[in-house]
Order: structure tokens, then C-alpha cells, then sequence
């Protein structure tokens, strides 16, 4: 397992693991290291290569412990109201206290995120990763944007680049976008910003790449718990 490393330079020292809230405010699994003489706090998060650290241009949205719904174009204030009521339901059955709010359509994040839109998709075709890299960019400027953003777009306006994005994407860094707002694909989507970035085997699990299912599969709720919650690195 490659467990720690900053910089790919090995920590002098392994220290422990903590869950004090001061220095891990969001719960996150966090290592307690020694390099070059300091006292460093790292979290870890969970990737298919075992656990990593993280980059440093990774927006830690989970510091802000705020996920905001925010809908582009044709979409109902009921569908984001309905996405918002979902996921804070999500987030209480895992054991979460992140905070779940609606953006109006002349908020800030709202008038952002079409911005960003616009310059990075043509057609009604989104390239997320260009979404995710401009958003990320703006992030360091403007405080607004540094939650999970939760983006519903209509269906009918909008798709992706990428052929195999169907119903949306997710990222760790905090976004998610939905073009599908069943719950099977915004639980799907949530699980990977919440650090799960590979599908599922299993024919019953959400994880699996075609959300067959409404629940997480025992052990992809495992994961989730062991990344968030304790340390049981494999
Ligand atoms: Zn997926
Ligand atoms: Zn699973």
C-alpha cells in the first residue's frame, strides 16, 4: 500500500491517526506525520491505487461542509428543491452534517456557473473537465464557490463530451453535475464526489456504472464510511 508521501518524499515519521475535530473538522481521515521536522496534518482520501493524499489543487469543499443545488436553464424550482431534499437525506443516512442549500436563479454561484457554461460547452455539449478546471480556477478568488456545487441542467438542453456521461458526472473536488435527477443517478454521482471514483461489480449496488440500484452495495457503503469516518486502510 503507498500510503504516505508529500511531493512523492517519504514523512520521517508515522505518528498517528486523529479524529479530533479541531484539526479534522469534516471527520475526514486524517494522518498525523512528522517531515522535515514539522508536525503535519494530512486527510486521505480513498482511490482506486489505494490511499492518497490529495493534490494541493484539489478544492477541499468539504471544509466548507456545504453542498449547493444550483439549476441551469430549463429546470423547475421543484426538481432542484426535490435534488436538495435527496441529497440531505443522503447525507443524514451516511452520517454527515453537511449543509444542503438551493441557489436562486440571480445568486452568485447561479450567475457563475452559467459563465463558466458558456465557456465550456458548445452546442449543448458540456466538457465537464473544462467546467471543473475553470470553476476550481475562479474558487481561489471567490469564496462563494469554494461548497460542492450540484448543477442540474435540462436533459432535453444540454449533454456531455464525454459519450460515456450519460445522467452526469462527479468530481471530488466538489462538483457534480446532473442531467438526470432520479435518485439512483444523483446518489450515484454524490458517491463519487464523496471520493469514490470507481463502479461497482455488483449487479445491486448504485456504484455500478449504470445505477442499477437505489442503495450502495455493502461494501461500496464501507468504503464510503472507512474514507470519511475511521481508518481502515487496506
Ligand atoms: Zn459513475
Ligand atoms: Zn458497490
Amino acid at each position: 500500500m503507498c500510503l504516505l508521501s508529500i511531493n512523492d518524499k517519504k514523512p520521517d515519521k508515522f505518528i498517528e491517526r486523529t479524529r479530533d475535530k479541531s484539526v479534522n473538522p469534516c471527520n475526514l481521515v486524517t494522518f498525523i506525520i512528522q517531515y522535515e521536522g514539522r508536525k503535519i496534518y494530512i486527510p486521505l482520501r480513498r482511490t482506486n491505487e489505494g490511499w492518497r493524499t490529495g493534490s494541493n489543487q484539489r478544492n477541499k469543499w468539504e471544509v466548507e461542509n456545504k453542498i449547493i443545488i444550483v439549476g441551469i436553464g430549463k429546470v423547475s424550482e421543484d426538481v432542484k428543491q426535490h435534488v436538495a431534499d435527496y441529497i440531505r437525506m443522503l447525507m443524514g443516512e451516511l452520517g454527515f452534517d453537511s449543509k444542503v442549500e438551493v441557489a436562486g436563479k440571480d445568486d452568485q454561484v447561479t450567475r457563475c456557473a452559467n459563465e463558466i457554461l458558456l465557456g465550456s460547452s458548445s452546442q449543448g455539449a458540456i466538457d465537464d473537465e473544462s467546467f471543473m478546471g475553470e470553476l476550481n480556477k475562479r474558487r481561489v478568488r471567490d469564496a462563494t464557490l469554494r461548497g460542492a456545487i450540484v448543477m442540474t441542467v435540462n436533459p432535453q438542453e444540454y449533454r456531455f463530451t464525454d459519450p460515456d456521461a450519460i445522467y452526469g458526472v462527479g468530481y471530488e473536488d466538489g462538483l457534480v453535475i446532473l442531467r438526470e435527477t432520479r435518485e439512483e443517478a444523483v446518489r450515484h454521482e454524490i458517491g463519487h464526489m464523496l471520493g469514490m471514483h470507481s463502479h461497482c461489480k455488483n449487479p445491486n449496488c448504485v456504484m455500478k456504472w449504470e445505477c442499477p440500484s437505489k442503495r450502495f452495495c455493502k461494501s461500496c457503503k464501507a468504503n464510503l464510511k472507512a474514507l470519511w469516518s475511521r481508518v481502515d486502510p487496506e
